[in-house]
């Protein structure tokens, strides 16, 4: 066992205002490895006396953060991207234990993760007002930015060091402190993340890590007048329930909900080449991405092509425990999402959809499902229309531009869309027509730390990264003088 994960499972416990803050007598629930089903560890739940520890410790941490100057916050994000980096191996380890997540993709998450703070540690520099033409002597106008106050960030599983790096990243660099509760799936992941933060000289009470009964947390710390803004990564219906918390005060919200990305290719590519692209992003954290391709349109004269040729691709994935390297998918990360799974697949079946490859679980421990391809899929069907989060594609045939523009944008989901194609101008108006917050034109490439990433339409609202994800944690002040 590496030695990160060995120091963040010999007492599984949180920070408060900075302070580690063991099990005690708290309440707890296991941590499962989803490769091997072995309980790893023991997680303590947060009390509400925690979480009012938390709160007050918040309202602390915004006042002393945000009166450090922008480039002095900046350098402390900064040191704790190159203690992340230091430890890239042993946090990647950890997050893939955790995950299920094969390591290959946790070593890149924690090079992004990174990138984030140095991104933020950069931007929180350039949170500019401006000053108004005078309308009469001797006065100033003045428009500046100040940091929305105290944030509760609730991040899920998926990305479990990508996305608290997010949430945490933002708020700091716009000045704000951060309650941050992460998945209970995998809370060493947040806290390798946090101690580099607090080992990079972050004062205390600016950070605290909870965890707990998901809903009984967000109910609690968003009912509290301290918290000013919420930042949510996560299904639809938990961030329309968030939403409406978030209404009693008028808090600010950022919501990363889920998609169901459609993916267009025209019968002028490279077949070959968008394949072995397609089939990478489909299967990369078994699906579990909420910009995972997930409806493939082919154009009716490459389609057979096409499904064979993604066929023979999903069946050769080497699906196994991700610590190995040669393993190309891991596992999902819980028993629910396997019947999840089985439940979209059969529904699909029914419906007289043809399975080209997988269609069932694997392995006896672990929770893995096989990479599977679903044809002739009909609307009807329930993946056509729900997320799937899982590894399953699905792969039906077009033949207009405008019909398949209309079946990429038919569900209210809009967070990502992709397309391929060899002519310039289908490019230019694929960018323009399928909706959805990122579009990528012949690459699965949506995000780097400069780019708004972020859904519209029931895909959420509120991009992180980018000017945009600073811009979510600031509030706006008009100072006119006299
Ligand atoms: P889930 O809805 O139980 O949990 C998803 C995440 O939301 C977890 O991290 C959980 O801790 C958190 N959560 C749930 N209820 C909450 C509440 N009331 N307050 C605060 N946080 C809360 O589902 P799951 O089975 O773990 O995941 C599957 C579903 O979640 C998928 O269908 C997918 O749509 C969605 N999901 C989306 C993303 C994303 O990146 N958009 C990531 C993970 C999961």
């Amino acid at each position: 066992m590496a030695t990160q994960l060995a120091a963040e499972y010999a007492e599984l416990g949180f920070f408060i205002g900075g302070q580690w803050t063991p099990a005690g007598d708290r309440k707890t629930s296991p941590v499962i490895n989803p490769a091997t089903e072995e309980t790893i560890g023991q997680l303590p739940h947060a009390t509400n006396a925690d979480l009012d520890r938390a709160l007050t410790a918040a309202q602390k941490g915004f006042e002393t953060w945000r009166a450090i100057f922008p480039d002095q916050r900046g350098k402390v994000m900064k040191k704790a991207a190159d203690i992340l980096r230091s430890r890239a191996e042993e946090i990647a380890r950890v997050a893939t234990t955790e995950s299920g997540k094969r390591i290959a993709e946790t070593r890149i998450e924690v090079q992004m993760s990174a990138n984030i703070f140095d991104w933020y540690a950069e931007e929180g520099r350039r949170a500019y007002g401006r000053v108004l033409p005078q309308r009469a002597p001797g006065t100033r106008l003045a428009v500046i930015k100040e940091p929305v106050g105290p944030v509760a960030a609730f991040t899920p599983w998926n990305f479990p060091l990508g996305n608290p790096a997010r949430k945490i990243g933002a708020a700091l660099g716009a000045g704000c402190s951060v309650i941050l509760k992460p998945a209970e799936e995998t809370p060493a992941s947040a806290l390798a993340v946090a101690r580099c933060l607090m080992e990079a000289g972050l004062p205390e009470n600016v950070l605290s890590i909870v965890f707990g009964v998901p809903a009984e947390i967000s109910t609690y710390l968003l009912a509290s007048p301290i918290i000013r803004k919420i930042s949510f990564t996560g299904s639809i219906p938990v961030g329309k329930h968030l939403m409406k918390l978030a209404a009693e005060g008028m808090k600010r919200t950022t919501m990363e909900l889920g998609g169901h990305a459609p993916v267009l290719v025209f019968d002028d590519v490279d077949v070959d080449q968008v394949l072995d692209a397609c089939v990478g992003a489909k299967y990369r954290n078994a699906g579990q991405v909420c910009v995972s391709p997930t409806r493939f349109y082919a154009h009716e004269k490459i389609y057979n092509r096409f499904v064979d040729g993604f066929t023979a691709r999903a069946k050769a994935v080497a699906v196994g425990d991700g610590l190995n390297d040669k393993t190309q998918m891991g596992p999902l990360i819980h028993a629910r999402r396997l019947v999840a799974i089985e439940g979209f697949v059969a529904d699909a079946v029914q419906h007289g959809a043809k399975v080209r490859a997988g269609g069932g679980r694997l392995h006896e421990r672990g929770y893995f499902y096989a990479p599977t391809v679903l044809s002739e899929v009909p609307n009807s069907a329930r993946i056509m229309n729900e997320e799937p989060f899982g590894p399953v594609a699905v792969i039906n045939p077009f033949s207009d531009f405008d019909g398949v523009i209309r079946e990429a944008n038919r569900l209210p989901y809009g967070l990502a869309a992709f397309a391929f194609t060899g002519s310039a101008h289908r490019a230019k108006l694929l960018g323009e027509k399928l909706e959805a917050g990122m579009v990528g034109v012949n690459t699965f490439q949506i995000s780097v730390p400069e780019s708004p990433f972020g859904g519209i339409k029931e895909s959420g609202h509120g991009s992180e990264e980018g000017i945009e994800g600073l811009e979510a944690c600031l509030v706006t002040k008009f100072i006119s003088e006299a």
